[in-house]
């Protein structure tokens, strides 16, 4: 097969992991930097092109879109779809996936356990909303935001309604959350692939900190999953109709809590906590299911 992985540097360790492992199955790699590609339409012909080059014969892609580029990224998932070339993200997903409060109504509809939410746009409401999800200290984030920054901690009311209002007044999109203080700053991020968890760290963030981004200077350690974590990643994965994803969540007293799922997520922190090769275990989860689809429908 040929299996083209859709990242913008063959440096990032993810990319490089991902070709190595195709190659390592006996297949044959490619990397196509979706920011450089380009897509042509004319009827019947949906084609993508690297520069001159028409890109052909791609049996399947495992796209890793940057958040920056997602509208970008989906039109050339879409135009691959639309060859009927496999992927490992759809692009209905990976846009659905990148909507913070879409993916928690998704998320809500389906009965997977979440830190209550709510949103609203107008000031007058700041009151209802601090009391819907239990009172201060409450949790404040921006739709737009990654990597914990735009994720604000208020402890007081004055605090609440002050960032509130000062988000209202630069029209941010936020939703505001109830604060779940068990977690003690730290949450587990599961890596689903399919139907299975295939490594799973618990992020503690540094002394005094209530986000455990490794990006905010958290570190990973190895954990276990509990049957009712486990399986609550691979729902929520599936809800968002992802195959692939790296899904967060929160210990809590009422169990856990789902906060984030990530469509494109990262292998270097999960695969050296957990020594799982889990660029692997994606090739394999390819081979396993590029012919399902056909093969159901031919049984239909
Ligand atoms: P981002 O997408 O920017 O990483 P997250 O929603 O994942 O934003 O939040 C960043 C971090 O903040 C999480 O990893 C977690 O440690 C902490 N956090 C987020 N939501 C809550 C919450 N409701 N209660 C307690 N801690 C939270």
């Amino acid at each position: 097969m040929k299996i083209a992985v859709l990242s913008r540097g063959k440096n990032l360790y993810s990319t490089k992991r991902l070709l190595e492992a195709i190659e390592a199955a006996g297949h044959e790699s490619m990397l196509i930097d979706h920011t450089r590609g380009y897509m042509v339409m004319e009827s019947g012909e949906p084609h993508v092109y690297l520069g001159a080059e028409q890109v052909k014969d791609v049996d399947a892609i495992i796209p890793r879109i940057g958040t920056s580029v997602t509208f970008y990224g989906s039109a050339m998932i879409r135009q691959f779809e639309m060859q009927k070339v496999y992927t490992t993200l759809g692009s209905l997903a990976l846009v659905r996936s990148r909507d913070k409060l879409r993916s928690m109504q998704i998320l809500s509809k389906h009965g997977i356990g979440i830190p209550k939410t709510a949103f609203a746009k107008h000031p007058s409401d700041i009151e209802s909303l601090i009391q819907h999800v239990g009172g201060v200290p409450l949790i404040i984030k921006l739709l737009e935001g990654t990597q914990g920054l735009g994720v604000v901690l208020a402890e007081t009311k004055s605090a609440a309604k002050s960032v509130m209002e000062a988000f209202y007044g630069v029209k941010a999109n936020i939703i505001v959350q109830e604060f779940i203080k068990e977690a003690k700053g730290a949450d587990l991020r599961a890596f689903v692939v399919g139907n299975e968890v295939v490594g799973a760290m618990k992020r503690q963030g540094k002394e005094g900190e209530f986000r455990s981004n490794l990006h905010r200077g958290g570190a990973g350690e190895l954990v276990k999953l509990t049957r009712a974590e486990k399986s609550a990643a691979v729902k929520a994965a599936k809800a968002l109709g992802l195959s692939i994803a790296g899904v967060d969540m929160l210990r809590s007293s009422r169990g856990p809590l789902i906060i984030e799922v990530n469509s494109s997520p990262g292998l270097e922190g999960i695969e050296t906590v957990t020594g799982n090769d889990i660029a692997g275990k994606i090739v394999k989860f390819i081979e396993e299911n590029i012919h399902k689809d056909e093969r159901s429908k031919k049984d239909k």
